[in-house]
């Protein structure tokens, strides 16, 4: 079987459910789960030079300067340029996209769909308070709608499950001013190459995933 590589562009606020569907596209189709900010998350935790100098700026709920996300993404792709994409919280800048087009292109490729998950700020609000996270796997949980059999340990791997440090309310509402000046460009972006696919992120992670699973059928 001759499947297309396929590479998606996961858009949507913080706390939309893109690394949830990313975990999906890769679990269930094959895809590869790339997230800047789990890369950042564990460079952070590993005390890496990298690490160290990200930190400050996802503490904060700040952009991490496109030059360094740049980098960091063009060595992932240097490696995974022949495999299908859930680009996962990248790119989160018009310059970013514009990063994202020329690296993709150096492998005759490009960027397939664009899937924004739009979901309301008093949600993405809601939804991220209750979030937690496994030291262990990365897994996500959600305590008031995929709680954990217990509240602290992570049901598939028994690690120990975490609130992130930028999941308080405070850094919440500065993520989501950076996303509506920053990131929300980037729907344009998209939407001005065809590439522009919209999901409604209110309706929870299986119906959200039954229509990206046919978005990627038809792709195929
Ligand atoms: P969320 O989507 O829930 O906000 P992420 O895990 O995608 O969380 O990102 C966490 C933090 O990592 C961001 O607030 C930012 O500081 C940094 N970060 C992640 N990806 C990028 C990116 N593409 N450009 C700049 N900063 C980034
Ligand atoms: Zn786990």
């Amino acid at each position: 079987m001759s499947e297309r590589i396929l590479r998606l562009v996961l858009l949507g606020p913080p706390g939309s459910g893109k690394g949830t569907q990313a975990d999906l596209l890769a679990s269930q189709l094959g895809f590869v789960h790339y997230s800047t900010g789990e890369v950042f998350r564990e460079q952070i935790s590993q005390g890496t030079e990298l690490g160290r100098w990200v930190e400050s700026y996802v503490a904060r709920g700040a952009l991490v300067p496109d030059e360094v996300v740049l980098a960091v993404v063009e060595e992932f792709i240097r490696q995974h340029g022949q495999q299908s994409i859930a680009f996962d919280g990248f790119p989160r800048t018009v310059p970013q996209a514009t990063g994202l087009d020329e690296l993709l292109k150096r492998q005759s490729a490009q960027v397939d769909r664009a899937v924004l998950i739009d979901l309301s700020d008093d949600e993405v609000v809601r939804r991220l308070s209750s979030r937690r996270q496994c030291r262990n796997c990365s897994r996500i949980y959600n305590l008031s709608f995929s709680p954990p059999k217990n509240a602290s340990v992570c049901d598939v791997c028994g690690g120990e499950l975490y609130q992130r440090a930028d999941d308080q309310e405070e850094t919440i509402r500065s993520r989501l001013r950076v996303y509506a000046e920053q990131t929300s460009p980037l729907i344009d972006y998209y939407k001005q190459q065809g590439k522009l696919v919209r999901l409604d992120g209110s309706l929870g992670r299986d119906r959200v995933f039954a229509d990206l699973k046919q978005l990627v059928e038809q792709l195929r």
